[in-house]
């Protein structure tokens, strides 16, 4: 399917490992240049060269902690002008909820909820004078059933989706959407980490711990930064442009729902 969107630009935020960077890919491969982002340097500039290459699409890429003031400042700059926001960065920490202090939740308040708030609130005046952009939000499906040990995320992503389910309608009428992706478990960095906790904590190896968590997805296996690539262009698409304020859940039948 052509996802009419060849020459378009989208900006990708922590895109150099995992969701991000299989956002960054498809998107390329519709066409799409690119500004992608990430801490570290040296991974962020192979995986910009390896999809220039393979796509021919035009990328830059700028290097920093998306969750500071100064990050957010540089990256915002090199993204004026894009038609398509794709908001990403690393997860908090798991834990317990008699351990987290002030200074916990802040922290993962500004990492995942007013980050992509303020990544919207510079970029999405521009779609709207354009009459046409897309915003997706990397969030979890811990914003529709908790994951107990996760509890800084699970807030903090509450918040963004409230936020999100108002100012979607609000952009709505200037061709702009916003909706946000929930990923269960896809086999990425956060996931190895996270069964490599599990693991520890239960004496078991990482591949057992795996074995043990894909058991409990009704596919049966960890979902792939490709698939879920694909489903954000096609967010991003000319063919979605009535979906508005929506939060696509993509893990394997995991959360047990029946809307
Ligand atoms: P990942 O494989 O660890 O990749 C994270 C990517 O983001 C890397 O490119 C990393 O590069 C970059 N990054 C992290 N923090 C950043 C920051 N502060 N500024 C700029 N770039 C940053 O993680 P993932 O699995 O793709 O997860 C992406 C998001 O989805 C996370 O918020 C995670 O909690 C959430 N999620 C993931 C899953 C899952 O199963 N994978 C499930 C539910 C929710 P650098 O380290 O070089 O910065």
């Amino acid at each position: 399917m052509d996802l009419g969107i060849q020459g378009k630009r989208a900006l990708v935020c922590a895109s150099s490992k995992g969701l991000g960077l299989g956002c960054a890919e498809a998107l390329a491969q519709a066409g799409a240049d690119l500004v992608m982002n990430a801490r570290g340097a040296e991974a962020l500039e192979a995986e910009a060269a390896r999809l220039r290459s393979a796509y021919g699409v035009d990328i830059q890429t700028v290097a920093c902690d998306v969750t500071s003031t100064e990050g957010q400042s540089r990256v915002i700059e090199a993204a004026q002008g894009v038609d398509i926001l794709v908001t990403n960065a690393g997860g908090p920490p798991p834990g317990m909820w008699s351990d987290w202090e002030r200074e916990d939740f802040i922290k993962a308040l500004d990492a995942n909820m007013l980050t992509p708030i303020a990544f919207m609130k510079a970029l999405l005046p521009g779609m709207m004078d354009k009459g046409w952009g897309r915003v997706v939000n990397i969030t979890s499906q811990s914003v529709r059933a908790p994951i107990a040990a996760l509890g800084l995320s699970n807030a903090a992503r509450t918040g963004l989706t409230g936020y999100v389910a108002g100012t979607s309608r609000q952009v709505a009428p200037h061709g702009v959407t916003i909706n946000n992706l929930l990923p269960g478990i896809h086999a990425t960095d956060r996931a190895d980490a996270l069964d490599g906790g599990v693991a520890a904590q239960q004496g078991v190896s990482i591949d057992e711990a795996r074995a043990q968590r894909a058991a409990t997805i009704p596919a049966r296996r960890y979902g792939s930064r490709q698939e879920f690539g694909a489903t954000c262009a096609f967010l991003c698409s000319q063919h979605a442009g009535f979906i508005v304020g929506q939060n696509i859940l993509l893990d394997g039948g995991a959360t047990n729902l029946t809307m």
